[in-house]
């Protein structure tokens, strides 16, 4: 993303928080978003989420298209043409965009992922034609030229080294994901590997540009105060105009079976704190037939979504060896996605003790399921954790443009408390046998260099320190989900 703006929504794409956001993400409820949408002519699906609770509305547009669609020998170059759309065009020149928005009163921002890539602004209710006919019209009349072009690969550049080469936690990310994957292009860093970023240029990005960006390859999101009746013409008239293309299909290579688990370990003079985390191969929503992804997400929230969790009962309270422990999964994906588990020792703990207590819960779990009452209680939670997404015009747009980018539909959406509420015990059970499998999975160990010196057991009086706020990010993009 660019880096000026502090919206929540796109710190929530960035890593920090990506566990509290794959908590609300996936979430809605039909009551609440009951969105309505229509396609124009040119292919542009329209979705809208009326909220009146103040005169404000968000812009969000999404284009099928992210890193995994990238040609070979080219990764980052979604995540470039993302900050190039801010380069200009012969109605709003480079640099304008935002500062126009900012001269009403919004924000905007950016986002690119592995599968989507989105844009988006706040604004007053009164000025949603204003940045729709921005909006459009840098989805046909880019300019780029090497002027433009090439200083900004230096600020990708920038930000490569300083989210990733400059982060311990954010390398041993990308190496787990490159090992995960052995030949699907999610294995590829969002941002791009720093060799093939540097030799980018402008043709690579208007190609890109030509190739993914049009109508009918996009999904446009409004959420906030306005009617269907003053959209429609609003739409007409600035996205009409634009002509469909032909967009390539989004053909990916496949994944072949996975025989051997794999380890990796990253040490570093940089880390302060080590931690420990696996990931597991796992269905999506659209993908894969392994498991149920909503049993998936009760799996994930009762394993590890809190301090009541499996995880951190048993291995931060009862085996006394972790500082945190907890689980992440996110089933929006074209593609497969990930099952992810992690911990941080105490004081005075490995990451070996961390490790064997995290195992000995999943072996637990696999060999004795789970209970009624823990599954009705993570059902519960993630309930009330999708009650909060309705309150947030963001959340609301973000939860329909990703489904929908990712080839969900509104009804999958809409049903989502009804597939969460469907879910039983054995669904559950079938899922964590299904995927916690080993050789589907890569372990990460984060280490100190040189390893620190022996510090003496941890007091078992002493309170536990307190819980680190970022657990070790997904390993799905640079730094998180999305840059
Ligand atoms: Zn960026």
């Amino acid at each position: 993303m660019k880096h000026r703006s502090g919206s929540p929504i796109a710190a929530c794409v960035g890593a920090a928080i990506m566990f509290a956001c794959a908590l609300v993400f996936p979430t809605a409820r039909a009551a609440v978003f009951d969105p309505k949408t229509f396609t124009l002519d040119n292919g542009l699906q329209v979705v809208l989420v009326e909220n009146h609770s103040v005169p404000a509305v968000v812009q969000m547009l999404w284009y099928k298209v992210g890193s995994a669609d990238e040609p070979r020998g080219k990764s980052g170059i979604a995540h470039f043409l993302e900050h190039l759309m801010f380069k200009g065009t012969e109605a709003v020149p480079a640099g304008e965009f935002s500062k126009i928005v900012a001269q009403h009163g919004g924000r905007d921002n950016a986002f690119t992922t592995r599968d989507y890539t989105g844009y988006y602004q706040v604004v007053a209710a009164d000025r949603l034609g204003l940045v729709m006919e921005m909006e459009a019209d840098r989805m046909a009349n880019l300019r780029l030229t090497d002027e433009l072009v090439l200083p900004e690969r230096d600020v990708i550049l920038e930000e490569r080294r300083s989210r990733i080469d400059n982060s311990p936690a954010a390398q041993l990310g990308e190496a787990m994901n490159a090992a995960l994957y052995l030949h699907h292009p999610y294995r590829l860093p969002v941002i791009g590997w720093e060799s093939e970023i540097a030799a980018l240029g402008t043709d690579d990005a208007l190609a890109f540009y030509e190739q993914h960006y049009a109508p009918n390859n996009a999904i446009l999101v409004v959420a906030g105060d306005v009617t269907l009746e003053e959209l429609r013409p609003l739409v007409e008239k600035h996205y009409g105009p634009l002509e469909a293309r032909d967009v390539p299909p989004r053909v990916r290579t496949q994944e072949p079976p996975h025989l051997a688990s794999r380890r990796v370990v990253l040490r570093s003079d940089q880390v302060r704190e080590p931690s420990w985390r696996r990931s597991y191969l796992a269905p999506s929503y659209t993908y894969g037939d392994m498991a149920d992804p909503y049993a998936l997400q009760v799996l994930s929230e009762l394993l590890g979504g809190g301090p009541t969790s499996r995880l951190h009962r048993s291995v931060v309270l009862d085996e006394r060896v972790g500082a945190a422990a907890g689980s992440w999964y996110d089933p929006n994906a074209v593609d497969m996605s990930t099952f992810g588990i992690y911990g941080v020792p105490r004081q005075g703990q490995t990451l070996e003790a961390v490790e064997a207590a995290v195992e000995q819960v999943l072996a637990n779990l696999v060999r004795e399921g789970v209970t009624e009452e823990e599954v009705a209680a993570a059902k519960q939670r993630l309930q009330a954790a999708a009650i909060f997404a309705r309150d947030s015009l963001q959340t609301g747009a973000r939860v329909l443009g990703e489904a929908l980018v990712t080839g969900r539909t509104i009804e999958d959406v809409e049903s989502w408390p009804e597939r969460i509420a469907a879910v039983t015990v054995d669904e559950v059970e079938t899922a964590a046998r299904a995927v916690f499998k080993e050789e589907r999975s890569v372990t990460g160990l984060l280490l100190p260099d040189p390893a620190p010196a022996p510090v003496a057991e941890a007091d078992p009086a002493t309170p536990a320190p307190a819980p680190i706020q970022t657990p070790a990010p997904p390993p799905s993009t640079p730094a998180g989900r999305g840059s």
